[in-house]
Order: structure tokens, then C-alpha cells, then sequence
């Protein structure tokens, strides 16, 4: 059985990141959706809500997990059993930086593959930071995410 940990900063869960979890887990047997506890950037949410607002919207998904971790990425890929880091790249932004991590990984831990999805061109201008960034101004982005994720945002970020 091949597991494959889809990690990342999830702050919140947007409708392109649940696009690279429907085709990853069509796939992979188990996918692990494993969210970064405290990535280097400033967060919304807590651990505890991002892991809550993920797990809601990936309920559908029988083979899907989500839980949160810390440390190491690959390490935390080898306890958990996954022989794939799964993540997505958009057109122009994800690059250079998807490239610098992989081959750090790929020092880190050779027996660990990547496996990259090219982001659905609906979702290419996705982004946590821009859905945060808009709902603030007032603009409504309702497609771009689960419903129930946009009432957290909303609750969070408008008075
Ligand atoms: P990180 O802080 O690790 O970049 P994110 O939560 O921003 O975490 O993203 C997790 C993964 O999902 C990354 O591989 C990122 O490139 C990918 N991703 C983010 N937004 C989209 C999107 N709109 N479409 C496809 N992949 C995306």
C-alpha cells in the first residue's frame, strides 16, 4: 500500500487544496493531509482550527486523513509510513521554492518521493493568503472554498 502525506501550512483549507487531494487520493491508497503546526509565516488559525476546518471539508475522501505535525517534514513522512510528499504548483510562484525544498528532501531522506500536481487552472491564483486578504476587504469568494471554511474566515476577520 502506498501512503503519500500531502503537507502544508493549510491556514485555512482552500478549494485548490481539496482539488490536489481529490486527485491525489484517486491515486495513492492512504493520503495523509498533514498540517504543519508552526510554519514560519504568521497564522490565522491555530493548529487545532486548521487540522478541525480541513477534516470537515475532506470527510467525502474514505481514504483520507488529516492529522497535524511537527518537525522535519520527511521525518514525520517516515514514522507515518509514506514513501510520497504530494504537493501542488502553481504556475508562477510555487517553483523555485518547490524546487529548493525538494532537493533538501531529497538530501534529508533519498527513499522519500515528490510527487507534484500542476494546479487546476481554476485554482492558479489561489492562495490562503489571498482568500484571507479579500474576505477582509469585504469581497466574497465563496467558490474558492468550503462553505464552512468561509463562515471561520469570516468570523475571524470581519468585525
Ligand atoms: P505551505 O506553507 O507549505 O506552502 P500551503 O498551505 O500554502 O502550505 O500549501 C500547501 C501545498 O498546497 C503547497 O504545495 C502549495 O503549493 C499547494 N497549493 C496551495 N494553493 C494551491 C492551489 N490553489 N492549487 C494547487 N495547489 C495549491
Amino acid at each position: 500500500m502506498t501512503i503519500a502525506i500531502y503537507p502544508g501550512s493549510f491556514d485555512p483549507i482552500t478549494n485548490g487544496h481539496l482539488d490536489i487531494v481529490k486527485r491525489a487520493s484517486s491515486i495513492f491508497e492512504k493520503l495523509i493531509l498533514s498540517v504543519y503546526d508552526i510554519p514560519q509565516k504568521s497564522l490565522l488559525f491555530s493548529a487545532a482550527e486548521r487540522v478541525d476546518l480541513a477534516r470537515r471539508a475532506v470527510v467525502d475522501f474514505k481514504n483520507v486523513e488529516v492529522v497535524s505535525y511537527s518537525g522535519i517534514t520527511v521525518e514525520y513522512a517516515r514514522q507515518a509510513g509514506a514513501k510520497v510528499l504530494v504537493r501542488g504548483l502553481r504556475a508562477s510562484s510555487d517553483f523555485e521554492r518547490e524546487f529548493e525544498m525538494a532537493l533538501m528532501n531529497k538530501k534529508l531522506a533519498p527513499d522519500i518521493e515528490l510527487v507534484c500536481f500542476m494546479a487546476n487552472l481554476r485554482y492558479q491564483f489561489l492562495s490562503s493568503s489571498m482568500l484571507k486578504e479579500i474576505i477582509t476587504l469585504g469581497g466574497n469568494l465563496d467558490d474558492m472554498m468550503p462553505q464552512h471554511v468561509s463562515a471561520a474566515l469570516k468570523r475571524k476577520l470581519l468585525p
